[in-house]
């Protein structure tokens, strides 16, 4: 089954018939996560048959995927796939929800039939909270900063109109306790990225937005002042 694509200004047709087919499990977090293939992946993708000429490795860049007419691309679909045949998860992609480069949000099987996630194993995360990934490599290995990326404002603006839509849907408090990234849980590793994770204003500001934007404040203003945010790293 191919994922699905929604914008951010129809994330109330998420609760409509084939968006979603089971009752809702309650959650308690948002973990959010960032993601770009790992070069160890590629030699075993590439033995698998799933690249074409090396390309799979490119693909998970952030800047390939906004083409310059800012048509969207499906790389989620590739991470889908990668979940998969390569981690050999039958559900399909491990987060919950996906924000491409230009912003649409991607989800498949785990959201619809509301199924336990494969985002953060640690602390029961994949149970109670809401994985959501951002595509592009925000500062995932110190040694490769010169391929570090930023969100873009349209990841951002979709951030947070998905962040307010699901702490509105699952009750849960837009506080900064209840904002996770995958760090927390498992500090083995750096998702989503050295960039965000070691500057606490960017969760307290990504908290904030997510609450203005539940109240009604500008989404564009709030987006905004947190992709200046995170694009003055
Ligand atoms: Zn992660």
């Amino acid at each position: 089954m191919a994922l699905y694509s929604i914008h951010r200004d129809e994330l109330d047709k998420l609760l409509e018939s084939p968006y979603l087919r089971a009752k809702l499990r309650q959650m308690r977090y948002l973990c959010w996560h960032h993601t770009y293939q790992p070069r160890q992946n590629a030699f075993m993708m590439s033995l698998l048959g799933l690249t074409g000429s090396g390309s799979w490795l490119s693909a998970f860049r952030l800047n390939d995927y906004i083409s310059p007419d800012g048509q969207y691309k499906h790389a989620f679909d590739s991470i889908d796939t990668y979940h998969r045949l390569v981690r050999g998860w039958k559900n399909g992609l491990g987060y919950y929800f996906g924000i491409e480069g230009d912003g649409v949000i991607r989800f498949g099987k785990r959201w619809t039939n509301q199924l336990v996630g494969a985002h953060c194993k640690e602390d029961s995360m994949n149970v109670i909270s809401v994985g959501i990934a951002l595509l592009g490599d925000f500062g995932g290995d110190k040694k490769e900063k010169d391929k570090w990326e930023k969100p873009t404002l349209a990841q951002v603006k979709s951030a947070l109109a998905l962040g307010a839509f699901l702490c509105e849907l699952y009750n849960i408090k837009p506080i900064a306790d209840n904002m996770h990234y995958h760090h927390d849980h498992a500090p083995y590793k750096s998702c989503p990225g050295y960039t965000i994770i070691e500057r606490p204003e960017i969760r307290s500001l990504l908290t904030l937005g997510i609450k203005n934007t539940m109240v009604g404040r500008s989404l564009d203003k709030n987006a905004k002042k947190l992709h200046e945010l995170l694009s003055n790293a």
